[in-house]
């Protein structure tokens, strides 16, 4: 019996997950779990799996949900403190980080410290931490599985335990996008958009603020410098390919010519299900792949001229240190204005690029300095934000 840590439970993955739990009682017990303010919906999670501990974002949203749960033998508490301290709890085996945003990466932290078994679909995490997360996990000789899906399609395609160096036969990692809703609209047309428009996914259903990420390619962004960090290889060593039918997770290209890549129906429960039971496999009520009923499969390249994030992404990179950080900082604040109708969609990209722009980066000697760096991003990010008019 595994005990885990759901951060985020209240969310898509966290959704996707208590999914998975529920099919195989046997095997996994909900021990702590974790939401910022959805109340409603932590109170069924409650009843239905009864955590040992709960913990939410804010003490009203803690009282209230203890007031809808009176009578469980559950202990509820709030703040970050306490995230972390779910995350190390000693009846937790493993920490699923599905925590939106930053705000992720300190809990990891703590599961990472505590040992746990670390499931990452929290991929700003690791972008903006980068080198000390990893130092974490080999220091703590922590087990870290790729929930995001391409990440998982590429741990599944390349040599078992390559987490972290790369085989030297792998020639390329083929990082797949659906290319979002906008994959073949003109920039003008893109200008327009609401943040409704934005948020249909053509494949995936997910939260709002990682859909959003998905139309402007910042997703992509983002997966690209987690790929770069998971496998120690740098974004040269990535090709991005488009593929908008999203059954193609990714693939590893090897120096034989061969090619390997994992397939599925778009459904986040066989990446999390992987990782909760990795190296087996269970049952997760995904409808098999029905390949002749698909028929086709397509591939293009992405247009760094209409989805300039992806660009920004490798820049970041290159540049190294504290530029991941603030990028992703920039990036939170921005597509937050651009869901409040402040800004317009194509202006996330510009906000982006102007923050890393004015800021310098710093080498990432300590966590105080990546705190530090997504702090000031925020502040420059919301300074362009209030200067200007933009829609
Ligand atoms: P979501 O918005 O549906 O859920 C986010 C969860 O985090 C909720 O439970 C919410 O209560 C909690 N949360 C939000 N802000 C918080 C804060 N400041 N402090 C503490 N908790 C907070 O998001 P999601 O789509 O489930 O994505 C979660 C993470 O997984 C993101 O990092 C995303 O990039 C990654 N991811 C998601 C998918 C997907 O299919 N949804 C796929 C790959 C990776
Ligand atoms: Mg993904």
């Amino acid at each position: 019996m595994q005990g885990i840590c759901l951060l985020g439970a209240t969310g898509s993955i966290g959704q996707s997950t208590l999914d998975i739990i529920k099919q195989h009682p046997e095997k996994f017990q909900l021990v702590c779990a974790s939401a910022h303010s959805s109340v409603d919906k932590m109170a069924d999670i409650c009843r239905r799996f009864r955590p040992a501990r709960v913990v939410m974002g804010s003490e009203k949203a803690r009282d209230e949900l203890a007031a809808k749960c009176h009578g469980l033998p559950i202990s509820f508490e709030w703040g970050s403190d306490a995230l972390d301290s779910i995350a190390a709890d000693p009846q937790v085996d493993q920490v699923m980080a599905a925590i939106m945003g930053f705000a992720g990466l300190k809990p990891t932290l703590a599961g990472i410290r505590a040992k746990k078994r670390i499931l990452l679909a929290n991929k700003e995490s690791l972008v903006t931490a980068g080198k000390l997360f990893m130092d974490e996990v080999a220091q703590h000789d922590v087990m870290l599985l790729p929930i995001d899906s391409e990440h998982n399609a590429i741990f599944q395609s390349l040599p078992q335990s390559a987490l972290g160096a790369t085989k030297k036969d792998v020639k390329k990692i083929l990082l797949t996008a659906s290319g979002g809703p906008f994959r073949s609209w003109t920039l003008d047309d893109m200008r327009h958009v609401s943040p409704e428009q934005a948020c249909k996914h053509p494949n995936w259903s997910m939260g709002q603020k990682i859909s959003i990420d998905s139309a402007s390619l910042m997703n992509k962004g983002l997966e690209l410098i987690e790929a770069c960090w998971l496998f120690g290889v740098t974004p040269a060593d990535i090709d991005v390919v488009v593929h908008p039918e999203s059954i193609i997770h990714s693939m590893v290209s090897y120096l034989d010519g061969s090619v390997i890549a994992q397939m599925g129906n778009p459904d986040m429960r066989i990446p999390i299900a992987y990782g909760m039971t990795w190296p087996d496999r269970i049952e997760t009520s995904v409808p098999s792949l029905d390949l002749v009923g698909i028929g086709q499969l397509n591939f293009e390249s992405p247009d760094l001229e209409r989805f300039p994030n992806l660009k920004l992404a490798s820049d970041a990179w290159y540049c190294g240190g504290t530029a991941m950080a603030a990028l992703n900082a920039a990036n939170e604040v921005a597509v937050a204005a651009f869901l409040q109708r402040k800004i317009g969609f194509l202006d996330i990209a510009t906000i982006n690029g102007e923050v890393l722009n004015q800021l310098e980066s710093h080498p990432v000697a300590s966590l105080e300095v990546v705190f530090e760096a997504d702090e000031n991003a925020r502040r420059v990010a919301k300074n362009i934000i209030e200067a200007r008019v933009w829609i």
